[in-house]
């Protein structure tokens, strides 16, 4: 079974029925592959990353969100978290007075407690922890300062991707539209993203920018413009959207790379 299936999802603003901004959107996502949402300004990537984070202001008039066959939108924010989807746009931006390991361990024995499991001892967590910051390159360090709190545009990402690693999430959606990622903070979702790919885990990468698909080699492309998937291709998509622009898709846009 797929991991993440969207069919024929159309989506509206809640506040105004008559504004209809995804119109139809299919996606199959298997187990281990990488997927890229690349599209132009106001296409509707950021709707689609915030409809599958469970964001009250849009409305699924049609089709649905399937998570390992299960209907994803019937479900919490927590609980999609628990259920294995990671969003890294979804976390608060700064947690005053939480220290990112008291965040950290209270994630993951919420998603141990959801699992069934028994919750892990404080020298336990710690070894996760350990072996997790050593695969991200994460410094230890990092962990003592609260959440977000005077992190970098870098360190923020090395933060995010950590959340994921340390979750064990087998669904990673990345939103970095509009982030405007320097190079740093690029190579660190990169790396970290490379790393965490081992067959069975996926990423839904929703970029504007061919940049990050640099780093990362997606195995499907798709091209969202105006709420739907009008193209879908491999890694070589990317490349011809890098020298095309969104041009050919009736789209007049400066391609900034
Ligand atoms: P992208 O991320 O591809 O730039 P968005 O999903 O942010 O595109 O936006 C798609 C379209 O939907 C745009 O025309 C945008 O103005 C509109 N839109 C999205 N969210 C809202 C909202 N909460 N209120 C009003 N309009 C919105
Ligand atoms: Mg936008
Ligand atoms: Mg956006």
């Amino acid at each position: 079974t797929p991991l993440l299936e969207i069919k024929n999802l159309h989506v509206r603003l809640e506040d105004d029925p008559d504004v209809e901004i995804l119109h139809g959107v299919d996606l199959k996502i298997m187990p281990g592959e990488v997927h890229s949402i690349m599209g132009p300004n106001g296409s509707g990537k950021s709707t689609l990353s915030q409809v599958l984070a469970g964001k009250e202001d849009y409305e699924i008039t049609e089709g649905e969100i399937l998570f390992n066959g299960e209907d994803l939108s019937e479900m919490g924010a927590d609980e999609r978290a628990n259920a294995g989807v990671f969003l890294a746009f979804q976390y608060p931006v700064e947690i005053p007075g939480v220290s990112s390991m008291q965040f950290l361990k209270a994630a993951v024995n919420a998603k141990r407690d959801f699992e069934g499991k028994e919750e892990l001892d404080a020298g336990s967590l710690l070894k996760h922890f350990r072996a997790k910051a050593e695969q991200i390159n994460v410094p230890f360090e990092m962990l003592k300062r609260n959440v977000n709190e005077g992190f970098s545009g870098g360190e923020k990402k090395r933060f995010e991707i950590f959340q994921m690693a340390v979750l064990d999430s087998v669904l990673g959606i990345l939103d970095e539209s509009d982030s405007g990622l320097d190079i740093d903070a690029l190579r660190i979702v990169s790396d970290g993203v490379n790393s965490m790919r081992d067959g069975n885990r996926s990423f839904l990468l929703i970029t504007h920018y061919q940049r990050l698909l640099d780093y990362i080699e997606p195995d499907h492309v798709h091209i969202l413009v105006k709420g739907q998937i009008i193209k879908s291709g491999g890694k070589e998509l990317a490349t011809e959207l890098e020298k095309t622009g969104y041009a050919p898709y009736g789209v007049n846009e400066a391609f900034a790379v």
